[in-house]
């Protein structure tokens, strides 16, 4: 028996990337896991006939039908927060609606996502919302908008950890490093300037972020909470 056994876990955004990655390692260690996708239903489909797992096609960015499928799925046990867009590029060129999408699914869709959670949720419960190292260092230019979402982040997770602290429920940010994915390809044209700002110079496994979130959701991390959890290889050193 893992401490994830019996625990019902949603993920949103759990299609593809570092999302699919805490799908497959929470559903391995006994959870019953539910996750979200908007656009990739073939990758949906097949991570939930490998894993077990149900998908539900929900838009984070659309508040209604979100705080519908948090009520649906509801009480859940522990909250994954990964859904996330990228917009990166010169602020004075950049799709002002791009960045406005980019805000509703980073930033609005956490909040609501996560208070919507808590309305129900029982003692010992997890919320844990992946937010960047970028969150504390930007270190090339073109990446304000996109390292605002996940500061935000920061001061969501302190705030709410104080408003949920009474009944057990701890609320924390992974801040991953470079990490290799579809948004971030370990071979993309950005890789080596990335590797620049890092100690350990290479990109992080989906897989290390999930064995991370696994962790923080088992009772050992009870006492971790409002704090940013991150796995960077030293990007932010
Ligand atoms: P990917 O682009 O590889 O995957 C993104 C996932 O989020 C997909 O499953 C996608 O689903 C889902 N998603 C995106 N928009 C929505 C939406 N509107 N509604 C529901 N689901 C959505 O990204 P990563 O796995 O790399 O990133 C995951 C998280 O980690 C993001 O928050 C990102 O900012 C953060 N992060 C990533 C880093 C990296 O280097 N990769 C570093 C630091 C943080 P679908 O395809 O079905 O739309």
């Amino acid at each position: 028996m893992s401490h994830l056994s019996n625990r019902k876990i949603l993920v949103l955004g759990g299609s593809r990337g570092i999302g699919a990655a805490i799908v497959r390692k929470f559903a391995s260690d006994g959870a019953t896991v539910t996750f979200s996708y908007a656009g990739s239903e073939a990758a949906a489909t097949t991570l939930a006939g490998e894993t077990g797992a149900k998908a539900i096609r929900v838009d984070s960015a659309d508040r209604g039908a979100l705080v519908a499928a948090l009520a649906a799925e509801s009480p859940i046990d522990v909250l994954v927060v990964n859904a996330g867009t990228l917009v990166l590029g010169d602020p004075l060129k950049l799709d002002p609606d791009a960045v406005d999408r980019m805000i509703d699914v980073n930033i609005r869709a956490a909040y609501h996502a996560s208070v919507e959670a808590a309305r129900n949720m029982p003692a010992n419960g997890r919320i844990l919302i992946i937010g960047s190292t970028n969150g504390d260092r930007m270190p090339f230019p073109g990446g304000a908008a996109y390292a605002m979402t996940k500061s935000a982040i920061q001061g969501m997770v302190r705030g709410l950890a104080r408003d949920f602290g009474d009944r057990g429920i701890t609320i924390n940010s992974i801040q991953p490093g470079p990490t290799d994915t579809d948004m971030n390809p370990a071979e993309g044209p950005m890789a080596a300037t990335m590797h620049g700002f890092m100690a350990v110079k290479r990109h992080i496994r989906a897989s290390e972020v999930a064995d991370y979130a696994a962790f923080l959701a088992s009772p050992a991390a009870a006492m971790i909470t409002g704090s940013m959890q991150t796995i960077d290889g030293g990007f932010g050193a």
